[in-house]
């Protein structure tokens, strides 16, 4: 199984390789994230050796779970879905980044958390660039208000911005919304909150990293394909 996770790996790295080059940029500044939410324990494990150190998952349960069951090893934890406030210190105390964060009083949850934990949490703004009613996150009216906010919150540090491209599927529209992100992310660079640094863009996943990555993602958050013809 690790040979064969090893050579999906290698396939996705060209592929971010080849995406980054096309628009100008290095691999290097393109994290994969490998989501392993569709996977178990054991195989999760085999994804770390086969060399994939950032490991992503959408339930805190899980999240929790896994890293419970692969203790030592030097994987960095990252939470990509929705996070209830009663699952936040947990996933605060095992994670390198939560990724989601979609309302203030998460962020207000988060931050008591890093106080109890004394840690600084390091966390992503996710922003609901498609406009969908059941998609989670900021609208783009609010972030204005949302990252003024930040600087009250004494552990917490916003990395970046995250989201997910629409239902709609088609490359197009993800690109279009891609580019949104990137423009918020532009125009929120500077003048902000001591702790708001906005360095990273989570977004693409199996079916859109590259488009992502021509429109500047930092973090690409894959899955599926990692998982192909195991
Ligand atoms: C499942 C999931 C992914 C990975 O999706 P694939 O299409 O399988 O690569 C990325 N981000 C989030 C938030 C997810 O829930």
């Amino acid at each position: 199984m690790i040979e064969k996770l090893k050579a999906n790996l290698n396939s996705i790295h060209q592929r971010i390789e080849m995406a980054a080059s096309k628009s100008g940029r290095t691999a290097a500044e393109i994290k994969l994230v490998g989501v392993t939410k569709y996977v178990d324990a054991e195989t999760t494990q085999n994804l770390f050796e086969a060399g994939c150190a950032d490991l992503g998952e959408s339930r805190p349960q899980v999240l929790w779970d896994k890293s419970a069951a692969l203790t030592g090893m030097p994987i960095r934890w990252h939470m990509i879905g929705h996070l209830q406030r009663n699952k936040v210190k947990r996933t605060v105390d095992c994670c390198e980044l939560i990724h989601s964060v979609d309302s203030e009083r998460l962020m207000l949850a988060i931050d008591q958390a890093g106080q109890a934990l004394q840690k600084t949490a390091h966390v992503l703004i996710e922003i609901n660039v498609s406009g969908e009613t059941a998609k989670h996150g900021f609208n783009e009216s609010e972030v204005e208000v949302i990252l003024a906010k930040v600087e009250s919150f004494k552990h917490i540090q916003v990395d970046g911005l995250m989201c997910m491209a629409g239902l709609r599927g088609d490359l197009n529209s993800a690109r279009q919304e891609f580019a949104a992100l990137k423009e918020i992310q532009m125009k929120f660079q500077s003048d902000v909150a001591s702790n708001v640094n906005l360095k990273h863009l989570s977004m693409g996943m199996s079916g859109d990293f590259e488009t992502a990555i021509e429109e500047g993602a930092t973090l690409v958050r894959v899955g599926s394909l990692l998982f192909e013809g195991l």
